[in-house]
């Protein structure tokens, strides 16, 4: 790794001048209502090993270091806090004991968990320090505020399914559990890959390395699980009583989340804002890749929430970050997170109606300066040029509407006729030596990307592109791009993708209750059209579970597998019999469908040979493929 280069220090410069760093609001609301933590929030983990812990990013207690924009240091600070904190009489958060915060809110029975978290461990730490200071009030509700993972993968560290079956409810916004799936299951593969670049997920916690992720510290590890909903929201407003506690559901499709809600606590004066105003820009399309969010529904929901809750309310409470107290507080704050979706999305659409493409509308859009002035219209996660490229392509899509952008080479084979073009490899580096000298990062990773797409064994290329990445990543305000630049950097230098752990994979808890729809979706993105074209087959698959047999008819041709509840009866070519507790082991692809037939642990009638056939035709996924270079 490279020390921070003079251009890189002279744009921290430029930061400190821009922004108000005497400003230390959010320093006393972080800690506000403290009651008590866990040294260094430390959480072991149940398969051995550290689930969680503050303790190696002690270094954030010094003065902002030259590798680190100020600004995403103040934010990393302002991250490492930890611990249980009051909001108000009744209403009680832990926050940085995992990516999200929990809030408990408590009946007048026992206590509502609110977002339990990423993972078990997690979960339970967090619940158990709330119990040894609030006393052992049981679980009577839990709620899922959106469908992301890090504020639902942890809900058996707070309840059980047994505790579901003695009345426990479970509570989540409409589409919940398709949502869920839609991202962790289809998506999964590529969107788990890119995730490690977004958290920057193996990077060591350091002044040159993992300093935050925007929204918490870090992902951390663990066990995790799912618990269905057993009550849906599905009115776009709904008040329920809660164990004493009156809940107002405002439903908020298509902002953060595809499934996502807002909560007003009439009686405790609070507002919960889910995730849909933190204290950042957030992201209109994660660097991990999503379907893109909506930014006018999502202006819209806080201008409604606004309008509707803030002059009811003295608390606001978000699922990451610190409140906000204070109706006129809460009221500014709120208006200027809807004026930043709004002011995205307005000025995105009018620059594109001057005929503006993506990477242009990126380069000069500004926010306004009084706004961008606030530090939670900061892009701690988001980052307003790569938000530009999403409210683009949620109305365009992502082609760009150059027709000599209509049909490009793919990136290795344009690499070569790049390097043709320019006098070949050694000849780009030779000047992309000097442009990074001279501080022209951006411009010298996208040239030397042509050259290890090219010759992915060309060093000097790969070192001196990651020597950029570096730099590009020491200057970023996101802590997402910081972490994407630092681990290419890391992928450059040490020649391979295998250089970085996997992270996490498809929870065997999420696949064994997958509906047996979603579950043939999954089957059917692993179809190798290729392979398949020339196969025609009908199946029947019925699955087996403790609430019956449920049988869809499968239909393959053309390399496509269709599939709809029922039977194809006498047409059928095979019938193929299975139990819930196979489907896990199945999801793996191939070789365990294989070996599962091999073993005679499936049950096929008919025409056996015709199923292993399709089942040969099944694809086996690396969870690790290249993404910086080919
Ligand atoms: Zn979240």
């Amino acid at each position: 790794m490279r020390p921070a280069h003079p251009d890189t220090v002279a744009a921290h410069a430029r930061v400190r001048a821009e922004l108000d760093f005497s400003d230390r609001g959010d320093y006393d609301d972080v800690r506000r209502g403290f009651i008590a933590t866990l040294p260094d929030a430390h959480i072991d983990a149940d398969g051995g090993g550290v689930s969680w812990s503050m303790q190696p990013y002690g270094f954030l207690a010094g003065e902002s270091p030259d590798t680190v924009n100020p600004s995403l240091w103040r934010m990393s600070q302002l991250n490492a806090v930890h611990g249980l904190f009051e909001v108000k009489p009744r209403v009680y958060q832990v926050r940085g004991f995992s990516l999200a915060n929990v809030t408990f809110i408590e009946g007048d029975t026992g206590v509502i968990v609110v977002d339990p978290l990423q993972f078990t461990e997690h979960a339970r730490a967090a619940i158990a320090l709330y119990r040894a200071h609030r006393g052992d009030r049981p679980v009577v509700a839990v709620i899922y505020t959106h469908s992301h993972r890090d504020h639902y993968g942890g809900v058996r560290g707070v309840i059980g399914p047994g505790d579901v079956r003695q009345g426990v409810k479970v509570i989540a916004p409409n589409g919940f559990t398709e949502e869920s799936f839609s991202e962790s299951i289809l998506a999964g593969v590529p969107m788990r890959r890119r995730a490690l670049f977004q958290f920057g997920w193996s990077l060591e916690p350091g002044a040159m390395a993992h300093v935050d992720s925007g929204l918490g510290k870090a992902v951390g590890r663990g066990g995790d699980g799912f618990i269905a909903p057993t009550q849906l929201i599905r009115e776009s407003v709904e008040r329920h009583v809660i164990d004493g506690v009156e809940i107002v559901f405002h439903l908020t499709p298509g902002t953060e989340a595809p499934a996502d809600m807002n909560m007003h606590y009439p009686g405790l004066r609070v507002l919960n804002l889910a995730e849909n105003a933190c204290h950042t820009m957030h992201n209109l399309c994660p660097l991990r890749g999503a379907k893109t969010r909506d930014a006018l529904a999502w202006a819209r929901y806080l201008d409604q929430a606004l309008d509707a809750f803030v002059p009811e309310v003295d608390a606001l409470i978000v699922q990451h970050h610190w409140p906000v107290w204070g109706g006129e507080r809460i009221a500014q704050y709120v208006a200027g997170q809807r004026d930043m979706y709004r002011y995205l999305h307005d000025q995105t659409l009018r620059l594109m109606s001057h005929g503006r493409t993506p990477r242009e509308i990126a380069e000069e859009l500004m926010m306004p300066s009084e706004l961008s002035k606030q530090w939670f219209a900061r892009g701690y996660y988001g980052a307003v040029a790569h938000n530009v490229n999403a409210v683009y392509a949620h109305y365009l899509g992502p082609y760009d509407g150059n027709p000599a952008n209509l049909n490009l080479l793919p990136p290795a084979a344009s690499a070569v006729k790049y390097m043709e073009y320019m006098g070949g490899a050694d000849a780009v580096v030779a000047k992309a030596r000097q442009d990074y000298e001279a501080g022209q990062f951006r411009w010298v990773v996208e040239a030397l990307n042509h050259v290890v797409f090219a010759e992915p064994g060309h060093q000097a290329a790969r070192q001196l592109s990651a020597d950029a990445m570096e730099q590009l990543g020491y200057q970023a305000e996101s802590a997402t791009w910081r972490n994407s630049y630092l681990l290419a950097a890391r992928e450059l230098r040490s020649s391979s993708a295998a250089s970085t752990p996997k992270g996490v994979s498809i929870s065997p808890d999420i696949v064994s209750i997958l509906p047996f729809g979603s579950f043939l979706e999954y089957l059917g993105i692993r179809v190798n059209g290729p392979k398949a074209q020339g196969l025609k087959a009908r199946f029947d698959w019925q699955l087996s579970d403790a609430s019956g047999i449920d049988t869809h008819r499968l239909t393959l041709s053309n390399g496509a597998l269709n599939h709809l509840p029922g039977s194809h009866g006498a047409a059928a070519d095979a019938v193929v019999r299975m139990s819930r507790e196979q489907l896990g082991q199945l999801s793996a692809g191939r070789s365990a469908l294989l070996a599962a037939l091999d073993r005679s642990e499936l049950d096929v009638h008919g025409d056996a040979a015709l199923f292993r056939n399709f089942v040969e035709c099944l694809d086996e996924f690396d969870p690790m493929f290249n993404i910086v270079e080919p």
